[in-house]
C-alpha cells in the first residue's frame, strides 16, 4: 500500500481533526474522479514505520487517523489501522469508494460507503449515494451520520 500525500482536515470527519492519507492504487475507476492521480500504484510505501513517522510528527495535533482509499488492498489497510490501535489512542477512520464495511469493523471509528457517482453527487449531496457511519460501543454498533 502507497500513499500520494496527506493534509490535516477538519470537514471530512465530524467534530475531529483528521489527517487523511490519499492512498493510491484505487481499483474504482469512479466517473468524474476528482482525483485520478491516486489510480496509478505509486507514492510513498504505508507502513507501520511509516505511520509511526507521521504520528510523531501530527499525533498532538490530531485526532483521529483516516486512510482516504485503500480499497482492493483490506488486509493491509487492517494490519495498519491494527497498528495504530494498538499504539496510538487517535480515533481511525476509513473512507471507502465501496459498499463493503470492512471485516474488523472493531478497528474503525468511521467508515464512509459508496463509490463517487457524478449525477449523485458527494456525500453531502442530498440525492447522494454516499454514507458516512459512526461505528460506536463494546458491541461496535454502525450508527448513520449522514443520510
Ligand atoms: S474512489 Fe475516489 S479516487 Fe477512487 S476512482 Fe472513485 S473518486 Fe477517484
Amino acid at each position: 500500500m502507497k500513499y500520494y500525500n496527506y493534509d490535516i482536515v477538519f470537514q471530512e470527519i465530524p467534530d475531529e481533526v483528521t489527517l487523511a492519507v490519499n492512498i493510491t492504487n484505487c481499483p474504482n475507476r469512479c466517473q468524474g474522479c476528482h482525483s485520478p492521480h491516486l489510480w496509478e500504484d505509486t507514492g510513498i510505501p504505508l507502513t507501520e514505520a511509516e505511520i509511526d513517522r507521521l504520528m510523531a510528527r501530527y499525533g498532538t495535533q490530531i485526532t483521529c487517523f483516516c486512510f482516504m482509499g485503500g480499497d482492493g488492498q483490506m488486509a493491509e489497510l487492517e494490519r495498519l489501522a491494527a497498528h495504530l490501535r494498538q499504539h496510538y489512542r487517535v480515533k481511525t477512520a476509513w473512507y471507502s469508494g465501496q459498499y463493503d464495511f470492512p471485516k474488523r469493523l472493531e478497528l474503525f471509528d468511521f467508515v464512509k460507503t459508496g463509490p463517487y457517482l457524478r449525477e449523485r453527487g458527494g456525500l453531502k449531496s442530498p440525492g447522494t449515494n454516499q454514507h458516512l457511519y459512526r461505528i460506536e460501543g463494546a458491541d461496535r454498533k454502525i450508527i448513520m451520520r449522514f443520510a
